[in-house]
């Protein structure tokens, strides 16, 4: 089986206003040329929420504690259990 990778990009705009003040910031502090680019599907390393929780077991595999509702001695313990990916760094949230 091949795994298929479905990507698309989300809060972009507020990746913009960010890099737009980051831009302006680091301009301020002296640095006359600052460049930015952002990561694409070859970088997919914050991939989470492919087995969400959620109180709702019509739309989320697992309840909060992170146990499946429909088999109960199973638990996701691993990035797959959040909601969605926070766009930032999940290791701490996922430990
Ligand atoms: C290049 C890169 C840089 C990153 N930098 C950061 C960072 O700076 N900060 C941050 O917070 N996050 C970072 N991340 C993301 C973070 O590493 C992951 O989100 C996190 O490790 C995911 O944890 P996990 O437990 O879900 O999966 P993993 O850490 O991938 O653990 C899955 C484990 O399951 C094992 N496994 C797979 N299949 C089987 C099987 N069939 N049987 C037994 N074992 C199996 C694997 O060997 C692996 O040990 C980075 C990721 C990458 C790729």
């Amino acid at each position: 089986k091949e795994i298929v990778m479905q990507w698309r990009r989300s809060n972009m705009q507020s990746l913009e206003s960010l890099t737009k003040v980051m831009r302006e910031n680091l301009r301020a502090c002296g640095y006359p040329i600052v460049l930015s680019r952002p990561f694409d599907k070859r970088t997919p390393s914050h991939q989470c929420g492919t087995v969400k929780m959620g109180n709702d077991p019509a739309t989320s595999p697992l309840d909060p504690f992170c146990r499946a509702y429909d088999h109960r001695n199973l638990f996701v313990v691993d990035g797959g259990f959040l909601p969605t990916s926070a766009a930032v760094n999940p290791a701490l949230s996922i430990a």
